[in-house]
């Protein structure tokens, strides 16, 4: 890279500060970790270097008098459907860089979203609706190999349950924290998953990062990965989780592995990860164990072994053309659980090529795989829980009745500690304080108040998930698993539509 090339890039962002409400508190120069905006003693001016500017919104968002307007650059290249904006700048950057183009968070192309085109069903004269505030109502969920029929024998004149159950999830709500590491996220955020996880009574998972020693109190509602980096696995975080997961893949990155850089590798990172201060923390794309089915089933038994045979193990695979033989191989691998992750999953760093072309949309892969695990009579041998771009409450009951037992969240859990979606996860400066371990970004997400916005979104959510139910005269999460009858498909081929597995709307 020449040092002095002359950038072709154009800013991303524009910033227009209305002067006559500016009060120059500098409120936008401490907070923007990007070094954007700066106060001119002379002038007495506060001025910004749009170039800089990576759209976080944090310094408009705390601007005490509303006097920052941040918007995307409207200045375009000649119309031109092959060479959009966005990728000229790619082979500016590339250009000039000589290096391979890097994002954070989730795909953002123009896929088709699914669940947008879905809608739902709802009781009208026969079937009657229940209404959630006055009648009870059963979002529990538990996750584990459920077996295909239980045998009861009576003790005392009371039932008495023979079959021997295999260890399960319980969950109050059909929704858990994604998998996402510590190093990409700040110990804060994680302490805010750990700490909305056991209050809501769900799960929170910690990636392949390891798992910081002050969380361990909050092992009964931890997920722990195992990935094939092997971060931070060790006797005692098999031993404190909940349950654990293989991550064989992941939906922003699928077939290729993770890198932390060293600068993010602080002392506290470097412990919980078992690696050294200040390298790079490269995971490699397979796990170097595993290259069949047999192999994945052998480490499925050596943790189920190791940690006597109490926790559930899920396996982690990105959504894929042929996932629901990949799936169908993993419950027969003795998987407990299926986690999914589609195209739109986030990440704390990824190729953008990768990112945004390769795996696919997570409704297609759920379908898909809940209709071949069904046909081949194995369903019940595995929970299935998706995750890669579930929005909101309504993503969640649709992703339910198409066939899963429950979802993953970590987009939208982000959302709800501060993150504007930026994408420059990457670069270890999140201005909210989540994708960050610099000390002085990362204290801006106090836990507290991270714990108590997520306890509120899945509050919300499960109000709103409740509501749905009874509308369509459904008192429990449970009987609508699968039941793809109470869903239409809206603007979709017969092709989609069969895929899927639901019916037109209007038919
Ligand atoms: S935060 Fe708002 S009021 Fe304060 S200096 Fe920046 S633009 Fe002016
Ligand atoms: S976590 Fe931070 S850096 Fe990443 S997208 Fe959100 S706001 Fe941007």
């Amino acid at each position: 890279m020449y040092k002095d090339l002359k950038s072709y890039l154009l800013p991303q962002y524009l910033i227009e500060r209305d002067d006559y409400r500016c009060i120059r508190c500098e409120v936008c120069a401490r907070q923007c970790a990007f070094e954007v905006h700066w106060y001119d003693e002379e002038e007495d001016a506060v001025f910004a270097d749009e170039s800089k500017c990576v759209g976080c919104l944090r310094c408009a968002t705390l601007c005490p008098t509303n006097a920052l307007v941040v918007r995307p650059n409207p200045t375009q290249p000649p119309p031109n459907a092959n060479w959009t904006m966005e990728v000229l700048q790619n082979i500016y950057k590339q250009a000039e860089t000589g290096g391979v183009l890097l994002t954070g968070m989730g795909c953002d192309k123009d896929y088709p979203i699914y669940w947008d085109r879905i809608v739902l069903d709802a009781s009208q004269v026969t079937n009657p609706s229940i209404d959630p505030l006055r009648e009870p109502m059963e979002l529990r969920t538990y996750l584990g190999a459920k077996p295909d029929a239980l045998k009861v024998s009576r003790k005392g004149g009371r039932p008495d349950l023979q079959t021997k159950l295999t260890p399960q999830l319980k969950l109050e709500t059909p929704i858990m924290f994604s998998a996402i590491s510590y190093g990409a996220i700040s110990y804060n955020a994680c302490e805010s998953l750990a700490r909305a996880a056991a209050e809501v009574g769900t799960y929170y998972n910690t990636g392949e990062g390891g798992l910081h020693r002050n969380l361990y109190k909050y092992g009964a509602n931890t997920i722990c990965q195992v990935a094939s980096g092997r971060f931070g696995v060790h006797a005692d975080y098999l031993e404190v989780a909940a349950a654990l997961e293989i991550k064989i893949g992941q939906g922003a990155k699928p077939g290729i592995g993770g890198h932390l850089p060293g600068e993010k590798v602080s002392a506290e990172i470097s412990r919980t990860r078992m690696i050294p201060k200040g390298t790079d923390a490269l995971s490699p794309a397979p796990h170097h164990d595993i290259y069949s089915i047999e192999d994945l089933a052998q480490l499925i038994y050596a943790l189920k072994e190791a940690t006597h045979w109490e926790k559930p193990v899920s396996v982690k695979i990105a959504a894929v053309h042929n996932s629901a033989a990949i799936a169908s191989g993993m419950v027969r691998a003795g998987a407990d659980i299926i986690a999914l992750d589609g195209i739109r999953g986030g990440t704390g760093a990824a190729p953008t090529m990768i990112r945004d072309n390769v795996g696919i949309p997570i409704e297609l892969a759920l379908a898909a795989v809940d209709d071949r695990l069904r046909q081949e009579g194995i369903r019940n041998r595995a929970s299935i829980v998706v995750a890669g771009g579930i929005r909101s409450s309504a993503d969640v009951i649709k992703a339910i009745a198409l066939g899963a037992d429950a979802v993953y969240i970590g987009t939208a859990a982000l959302v709800a500690l501060g993150c504007h979606v930026c994408q420059k996860c990457y670069t270890g400066k999140c201005n909210w304080g989540i994708a960050t371990q610099d000390p002085y970004l990362s204290k801006r997400l106090n836990p507290d108040v991270g714990a108590r916005r997520l306890v509120n979104l899945l509050t919300a959510w499960s109000h709103e998930i409740m509501e749905m139910l009874g509308g369509m005269g459904i008192n429990a999460i449970e009987s609508l698993r699968g039941n793809r009858l109470r869903l239409r498909g809206v603007g979709l081929t017969q092709e989609e539509l069969d895929i899927l597995g639901i019916k037109h709307a209007g038919s």
